[in-house]
């Protein structure tokens, strides 16, 4: 910035005692004009008509091509520094979807510091976003109002200099914040009637765009441009010495073996839940075949993972409820197969590239699919599918009764293959 300050009164007296050749400006570290404006005479080599070739003429012409120079560099040096804030969702899968709008950002913007406004419990998953420059804590509960919280982190992030805030959930609490930190585009889908508190608010037009991730990659995009062929996938990174520590402390030994990791739990509800004795019998099967199983899973997932440990007998290790997020992730990584319900741990095993099988029950895969190419889609295709319930409302659960161990051992060989 500052060589562009210098190079600029130096280029503007070199254009004037020259003689007002446009084409010098270039040769004294100028811009042209032409990436100003499009009517601007930058692809001229002579000086516009309307210059007269008198002092006081060139006097004014050179003032104008100072004042468009400086305003060039400003509008460059602004671009290398944007700092935009993300407001992001509340569930582990969205949140690794998100990773395809931050990845959007960054083509646009190479230099733009991306922070991302978000429960505590999504810093580890964050982190290993190499896209992402900050986290800010949400100090509010997920569904919780609490206007007074949100109030004072916004006066507090008035200061930091956002010029772009992407509200990703669609609820009108989670657009309180911009709008408090007068942050200067608000942009976001119109959700819940924002319009007063976003400025940069889209229609969301469901046909045009039917998964999550093109809609979280639209809003990293000018509202009449149109989405890439297909969104960037996520790609999470782990450090080997992140993976050895959660080894450490859980005091796992690396399979010499291969290793399938098994995630049965899913946050959202039994409907999204393949039946725990389905995983055993898979797990059983491995492990007669020499391979570490490993099953992973939150607090809430320890029922149904030891379900599926005791049904497959021993050597089926529970991991459920004993690892934090960050050490699942990463020993994740580790797994040479993964089968899943459709739920945040799905979504982290696609973005860390490992082979997949992901169980589709009452949800959608055209909806939320693993972004991975090496993901299998086992679901049945049935009539009342998908009903996105977090409970059968009929009552029989056939989406997943019905499919078959051998289902998902035939797409796990296919992995394989
Ligand atoms: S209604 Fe159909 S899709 Fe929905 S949970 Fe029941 S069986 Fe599955």
């Amino acid at each position: 910035m500052d060589l562009a300050l210098r190079a600029v009164p130096c280029a503007t007296v070199c254009f004037w005692a020259l003689g007002g050749s446009v084409a010098a400006l270039p040769h004294h570290g100028l811009p042209r004009y032409d990436r100003l404006s499009p009517a601007a005479p930058g692809a001229e080599t002579r000086l516009p008509a309307e210059v007269k070739h008198d002092g006081r003429s060139r006097m004014r012409y050179s003032f104008r091509c100072w004042h468009r120079a400086l305003e060039y560099y400003l509008i460059e040096s602004s671009e290398h520094t944007r700092r935009i804030l993300v407001v992001g969702p509340s569930w582990v899968g969205d949140m690794v979807m998100a990773q395809s709008l931050f990845l959007v950002l960054k083509r646009r913007h190479p230099r733009a510091q991306i922070d991302v406004l978000a429960p505590a419990w999504s810093g580890p998953l964050l982190e290993r976003m190499p896209e992402v420059c900050g986290v800010i804590n949400m100090p509010v509960g997920h569904g919780q109002i609490q206007l007074k919280a949100r109030f004072r982190l916004a006066r507090g992030l008035r200061s930091t200099g956002y010029q772009q805030a992407i509200v990703l959930p669609n609820s009108f609490k989670s657009a309180l914040v911009p709008w408090w930190a007068r942050i200067p585009q608000r942009t976001g889908f119109v959700g819940e009637l924002r319009w007063g508190l976003l400025n940069d608010a889209r229609r969301l037009d469901k046909r045009r765009l039917p998964m999550t991730v093109q809609r979280f990659v639209a809003l990293g995009l000018p509202a009449d441009a149109s989405l890439p062929p297909e969104a960037p996938q996520p790609r999470l990174r782990v450090t080997e010495s992140c993976v050895r520590a959660a080894l450490d402390r859980l005091a796992l030994a690396p399979s010499a073996w291969r290793l399938l990791a098994l995630c049965p739990g899913a946050e959202f509800g039994p409907a999204k839940r393949w039946p725990a004795e389905y995983y055993a019998e898979i797990a059983r099967q491995h492990i007669q075949q020499g391979w570490a199983v490993w099953v992973f899973g939150s607090e809430q997932d320890v029922t149904v993972a030891d379900a599926v440990c005791q049904g497959a007998g021993a050597g089926c290790i529970n991991l459920a409820g004993r690892t934090r997020l960050h050490e699942a992730i990463d020993l994740l990584s580790l797994a040479d197969v993964v089968v899943s319900n459709d739920s945040g741990l799905m979504h982290v095993a696609a973005a860390l590239g490992r082979p997949l099988v992901a169980v589709y029950g009452s949800s959608d895969p055209q909806f939320t699919p693993p972004l991975s190419e090496h993901a299998r889609i086992a679901r049945l295709d049935l009539d009342c599918s998908p009903c996105f319930k977090r409970e059968c409302p009929l009552g029989h659960l056939n989406c997943l009764r019905q499919l078959p161990p051998a289902r998902v051992r035939q797409a796990i060989n296919e992995l394989l293959r």
